[in-house]
């Protein structure tokens, strides 16, 4: 008798586990059913049977890499010459027209291209903070659901706000914001709707006013008050530029953190995208409460907006995932090149002892997962759920390599083989699975060159 839903992947190469002991076994296997990991070993029971069996013998396997920073809307605005060479004001003044004219469809196909993408990357979990609500747009965060169910990620969406417009002050355009009361309604409605808090779960929902510059201490303290009451968390963007600092003494005549903190954030239950300027104290005030940082090298080396002190806090006691950010910042969405630019940002400031291949990726993974708040994903154990990423070590990048998990980003970053979220197949042979990548991304480049007027579109 075989479990109608059971994978057993067997003989592999290499199997990291990211459970406490950091234990990688070679030539093991790995057994799931209806979506759990069941058994991991050397040697898999003679009697057992599975519905789906995969020979690992050439694939190195790690837990589905999880992506905690995203903006998936900005595939649409990649490589965009008037913002090419800008920091992060400047770039956002540029692209707020552009993205001011997206709609359910563009957020829906955008969606689905960054999280193929990503799949196609090892990622198996991702979030996304969606902030920006043309007039007349309410649906954007169930177009973006509406994706990840189709594409079979495991999806947390934040649903984002800006409600300080450039006429009271802030950085948008007002054709962009929304009021408070219009976003607090929204995020109820989306919780009520999608926020699933089992184990396991597909669909999560967190809030995430955009940044100190778009909106007011008061949406910061209600949506606060708002989380704690549908126990869902908060996410937003904080000491990412010295300009943001600037602003926040202007305005509110405190620092990043002191806003943060006066406005209810300070807590577990917030993560915080790329968090670069911190004081050595403030590093350890973080830490105390276990605030966790998306770090997003990437899109921090790309507009040059300086460098997150990463393992400090990860010192401090705050979990540090990884983020690809925004596609107009990065501008891929690719999270084996973020966890190898992690490792090489990192090395480059301290030292290359400073941060090891395995550590650059249990921020890619569990670190990740605790950043979204759960267990139950990040690592390879019984009891967790499938998620997993198999990457493929016939791969002319890793040709010569000794060790396969050095291999993962020491060499050029690699598309997966196989991807696994919740014990099904997803990602096969490096194509995807659950649905057909080619007619998306026409639909993809038609509405980018609509968004963004292109006179010469590539293709
Ligand atoms: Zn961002």
């Amino acid at each position: 008798m075989t479990t109608a839903n059971s994978l057993l992947i067997r003989d592999l190469h290499t199997l990291v586990t990211m459970n406490d002991d950091r234990e990688v076994i070679h030539g093991g296997f790995l057994y799931a059913e209806d979506g759990v990991i069941k058994l991991i070993g050397q040697r898999p029971p003679r009697n057992l049977r599975a519905r789906r069996v995969i020979r690992g013998n050439a694939l190195i396997a790690v837990p589905g890499l999880i992506n905690t920073h995203h903006h998936l809307f900005q595939t649409l605005t990649r490589a965009c010459t008037a913002a090419a060479n800008a920091e992060l004001f400047d770039w956002l003044r540029t692209l707020y027209p552009l993205w001011s004219r997206i709609d359910e469809e563009a957020t829906h196909v955008a969606a689905l291209v960054g999280m193929a993408e990503l799949m196609l990357s090892g990622c198996t979990t991702t979030s996304d903070h969606h902030y920006l609500f043309p007039r007349g747009q309410s649906r954007l965060i169930d177009a973006q659901i509406a994706a990840a169910r189709k594409i079979g990620i495991r999806f947390h969406a934040t649903r984002g706000s800006m409600s300080v417009g450039e006429s009271k002050g802030g950085l948008p355009p007002d054709s962009v914001v929304q009021d408070d009361d219009t976003i607090l309604a929204d995020s109820e409605r989306v919780i009520r709707k999608y926020h699933d808090p089992q184990p396991g779960a597909m669909i999560r929902v967190a809030l995430a006013p955009c940044s100190p510059f778009s909106v007011s201490p008061e949406l910061m303290r209600r949506t606060a008050e708002l989380a704690e009451r549908h126990d869902v968390r908060l996410h937003t963007h904080l000491a990412e530029t010295r300009d943001e600092e600037r602003y926040c003494l202007e305005h509110f005549g405190k620092r990043p953190l002191d806003f943060l903190d006066s406005v209810g954030w300070l807590t577990d239950r917030s993560w915080l995208a790329h968090g670069i300027y911190f004081s050595a104290s403030e590093v350890r005030r973080l830490g105390r409460a276990h605030v966790g940082i998306a770090h997003c090298p990437t899109s921090n080396m790309r507009l040059g907006s300086g460098f997150c002190p990463a393992l400090a806090l990860q010192r401090a006691g705050s979990p540090v995932g990884l983020g690809v950010d925004g596609s107009a910042s990065n501008d891929s969405s690719h999270m084996l090149a973020e966890a190898r630019n992690a490792l090489l940002l990192n090395r480059l400031r301290h030292g290359a002892a400073a941060i090891t291949v395995e550590q650059a990726l249990r921020m890619a993974t569990v670190e990740g997962a605790h950043c979204l708040g759960r267990s139950d994903i990040g690592t390879l154990e019984p009891g967790k759920r499938a998620d997993i990423a198999l990457f493929d070590l016939r791969n002319p990048s890793y040709s010569g390599a000794e060790d396969a998990l050095s291999a993962l980003l020491l060499c050029a970053p690699a598309t997966v083989h196989t991807l696994v979220v919740e014990g099904r197949v997803v990602v096969e042979d490096g194509v995807l699975s659950t649905l057909s990548l080619d007619p998306i991304l026409r639909r993809h480049r038609r509405i980018a060159t609509r968004v963004t007027n292109n006179p010469r579109p590539l293709c």
